[in-house]
């Protein structure tokens, strides 16, 4: 059958990949450039230095050709060696993938079990650090928000437990979700390697995965025995200064970073970013309790504004809902991820996104309920209006 044509724009209310600002499609839409000529390192350098306000850091940040899960590995392949034990918190999805592939890569694992609503407890890594007498604990990997269950974990309570423990463990830091939309801090919370994407809070297509690295993680990389070429941070790290990569970078989007980090960091500014996020998290949970549904997280201290996960009634399958909601209301919604499948649906509430945007989704949304029969009470739209048009 011929495709139909659904006008207006498409809404994009996943968590990740977000909404691409217009300009930074602009951006990515030039002539690719030589990336061996004279122009490219000036553009290098001025990425490479643009990137260090967003993960708070004075440190280098790496950028790979690859995705989140690519940044996974490398920040695990360049400091750890075969059999080294890795502390690790289920707090959802992604928490349970990073892990899987640690093992995979003959790390072992110890895997703190989570109920999927809740973020990492500091006090459980401080008990079993102090237990580690030894310190055959080479490292504390933890996800800062879960993307599968919108529950942040408090990171610069994670570097708090650790330096309780006395321990010397490294700290790795999933942020492919957060960074640019939550307040992070590489540098002050003792991140050792900070992992991300940049098809979340930096507004860019999919493409590339980050490492942002310590000098602790550098120098522990120079002995680390597990296997590694693409990942090698020291190819990279060595040419970066001069804004040149080792082999050829994805020019276009390298164009787009540039963009957006424009957009982020000098334009509308890192704190108004922050602030934005957390106030359309908090119009989206008024607009879910008004609809009498719950917010799959439990400690409102552990709220994401990122994305909210809302659970759909028993007996109510959050996937015919957001089928429901694709055809009717051209949006697509996160999907529940793992064992929540067909029990939460997604709202992303990210990257470049402004009120009437979230009243459109949580209109979508609330339209949807009723299509589908799901039971649910009216005014959910109007609660995020009110909150929104009283909180500019
Ligand atoms: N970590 C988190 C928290 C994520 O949300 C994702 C993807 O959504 C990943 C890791 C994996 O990243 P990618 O899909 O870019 O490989």
């Amino acid at each position: 059958a011929k495709p139909k044509h659904q006008p207006g724009r498409h809404f994009l209310q996943i968590p990740g990949p977000s909404n691409v600002p217009d300009r930074v499609l602009r951006a990515i839409d030039r002539p690719t450039m030589d990336h061996r000529g004279p122009d490219f390192g000036r553009l290098g350098r001025e990425v490479l230095d643009r990137l260090k306000p967003v993960f708070g850091t004075e440190g280098p940040v790496i950028i790979f050709p690859g995705s989140g899960t690519g940044a996974w590995e490398a920040a695990l392949v360049n400091t750890l060696s075969p059999g080294d034990r890795v502390l690790m918190f289920e707090t959802g999805h992604f928490a349970t993938l990073w892990q899987e592939m640690a093992r995979k890569l003959g790390i072992v694992t110890e895997f703190v079990p989570g109920d999927w609503r809740s973020g990492v407890d500091a006090a459980a890594i401080e008990a079993r650090l102090a237990e580690d007498s030894t310190h055959s604990i080479k490292a504390v990997a933890v996800v800062h928000n879960e993307t599968s269950t919108g529950v942040t974990s408090d990171i610069g309570a994670v570097r708090r437990a650790i330096d309780a423990a006395g321990h010397p463990a490294l700290l790795f830091v999933d942020t492919v979700s957060s960074l640019a939309s939550i307040e992070y801090r590489h540098d002050e919370w003792g991140v050792d390697v900070t992992v991300t994407g940049s098809q979340k809070g930096l507004m860019l297509p999919p493409g590339l995965g980050f490492n942002a690295v310590s000098e602790k993680a550098r120098s522990v990389a120079k002995t680390a025995r597990l296997p590694r070429a693409y990942w090698d941070w020291e190819a990279m790290l060595g040419i970066n200064p001069t804004g040149y990569f080792p082999y050829t970078p994805a020019t276009n989007l390298l164009y787009g970073l540039n963009e957006a980090l424009i957009l982020l960091v000098e334009e509308e500014g890192l704190p108004a970013v922050f602030a934005r996020h957390q106030r359309h998290g908090e119009a989206t949970r008024r607009a879910v309790r008004t609809w009498g549904l719950e917010v799959l997280c439990r400690n409102p201290a552990e709220y994401s504004p990122v994305l909210t996960a809302v659970m759909t009634p028993d007996g109510h399958d959050a996937d015919a809902l957001r089928a429901t909601i694709l055809e009717r209301s051209n949006m697509s919604l996160g999907n529940g991820l793992g064992r929540l499948k067909g029990r939460v649906f997604r709202i992303g509430h990210l990257g470049d996104f402004n009120d009437l945007m979230l009243v459109g989704t949580l209109a979508g949304v609330e339209m949807g309920l009723a299509t589908a029969g799901v039971p649910y009470t009216k005014g959910g739209v109007q609660a995020a209006m009110d909150y929104l048009g009283g909180n500019r």
